[in-house]
């Protein structure tokens, strides 16, 4: 019996799934293409996550140091899965880095890519300095100082502009990124403590605070920080006459065009299939769904399994997820992982 998981990408999902085969007592072989782990949340410098409201850099940290001070678990950083043969229950993997791997079963936590706002060129992004994205605010947050870029003045106005590179079929982006409003409402929130005196506005198509997040983000900013919301239809971001950002749309419950000025405006990026997954689909030899993420087999009674027999998907590879269910999609495929250890004749059950 060959006693070892392969798991590509080290973020919260694969964390998770390591920590979940490990504690099976199987081994594991964790594979990261960067040479840090953690992530999206540490690659790009989350501030405080939602809904915990711990800093992404203790959060993740934690789930990587767990993974790192672990004997059971081989650790690849800088490195791919160059090709993959062999069949559930005796996978051999050759890494770019020349290593070889056996392995009974193989996870894809291979996570997504951060929209990028130069897809989205009349909203501003790269034309003007002080139109940022969500995760450049992140790393402010976490740097302790709102600034605009162009000069490092604290902003007097900032808006928040939502579902950027989501919800947009002019652009092929036909989903929600999930997790977007409430990070945007809990970024608002921050900037506020950070800068009390900064207006900040919501520019909404529809407010998604998902499940028990209604009261703690959306209602919270309002009530106690005084977040403006806007529910409007953005057409593009100029700048004025005297240098001001100009956000000008649609006010659509009043029905009235709107002109406003900013001095700093956010873009709420949304989370696109990772830009590796035609790559990772000719290694690995699964399928994509038609919006690019990889594609499952069937929900109910083969969870997380991918189209290939033997390689479970999950986390936001399979779509915008947040970090609570990326860990329990890593401790459920952990699981599917260890069974197939066992049994590999059922991998396709
Ligand atoms: C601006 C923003 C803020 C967010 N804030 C929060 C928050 O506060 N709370 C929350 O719950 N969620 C938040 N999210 C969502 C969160 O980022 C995701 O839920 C989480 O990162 C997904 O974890 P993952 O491990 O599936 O993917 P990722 O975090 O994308 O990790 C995937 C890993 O796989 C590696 N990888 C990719 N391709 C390969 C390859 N071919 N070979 C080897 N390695 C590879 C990557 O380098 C990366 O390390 C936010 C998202 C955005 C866009
Ligand atoms: S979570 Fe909110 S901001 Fe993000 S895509 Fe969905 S509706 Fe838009």
């Amino acid at each position: 019996m060959i006693d070892t998981v392969l798991i590509v990408g080290a973020g919260p999902t694969g964390l998770s799934t390591a920590a979940g085969v490990s504690s099976a007592g199987r081994k594991v072989v964790l594979v990261e293409k960067e040479k840090v782990l953690g992530g999206a949340p540490i690659l790009s410098r989350y501030a405080k996550l939602v809904p915990s409201g711990e800093w992404a850099k203790d959060a993740i940290g934690r789930m990587v140091k767990r993974v790192e001070s672990d004997a059971r678990v081989t650790i690849h950083r800088g490195a791919k899965v160059a090709r993959l043969t062999g069949d559930a229950g005796d996978f051999t993997a050759t890494l770019s880095d020349g290593a070889e791997v056996r392995a009974g079963a193989v996870i894809l936590a291979t996570g997504f890519t951060h929209f990028d706002s130069i897809n989205k060129p009349e909203w501003g992004f790269g034309t003007f300095e002080d139109v940022v994205t969500t995760t450049q605010v992140e790393q402010m947050v976490a740097a302790g100082k709102i600034a605009c870029p162009s000069d490092g003045r604290t902003p007097a106005r900032v808006c928040i502009l939502l579902c950027v590179g989501s919800r947009d079929r002019q652009i092929g982006r036909e989903w929600c990124s999930k997790i977007c409003c409430t990070v945007s409402a809990n970024l608002a929130m921050e900037i506020k403590e950070l800068a009390p005196k900064t207006d900040v506005y919501i520019y909404y198509m529809d407010i998604r605070t998902f499940g028990l997040y209604e009261d703690k983000y959306y209602w919270r900013s309002q009530e106690e920080f005084r977040i403006k919301y806007v529910k409007a239809r953005i057409a593009e971001v100029t700048r004025g006459p005297d240098g001001r950002l100009l956000v000008k749309g649609e006010d659509t419950l009043v029905k009235r065009p709107i002109v406003i000025p900013f001095d700093l405006v956010v873009h709420a990026i949304g989370m696109d299939p990772n830009l590796d997954n035609p790559e990772i689909a000719k290694v690995f030899g699964v399928g994509l769904e038609k919006h690019g993420f990889i594609d499952r087999a069937e929900h109910y009674t083969s969870s997380f399994a991918s189209t290939r027999r033997g390689i479970y998907v999950g986390g936001a590879a399979l779509a915008p997820e947040d970090i609570d269910s990326c860990i329990s999609h890593g401790l459920a495929m952990a699981m599917r992982a260890v069974g197939d250890l066992h049994a590999p004749a059922q991998a396709a059950a």
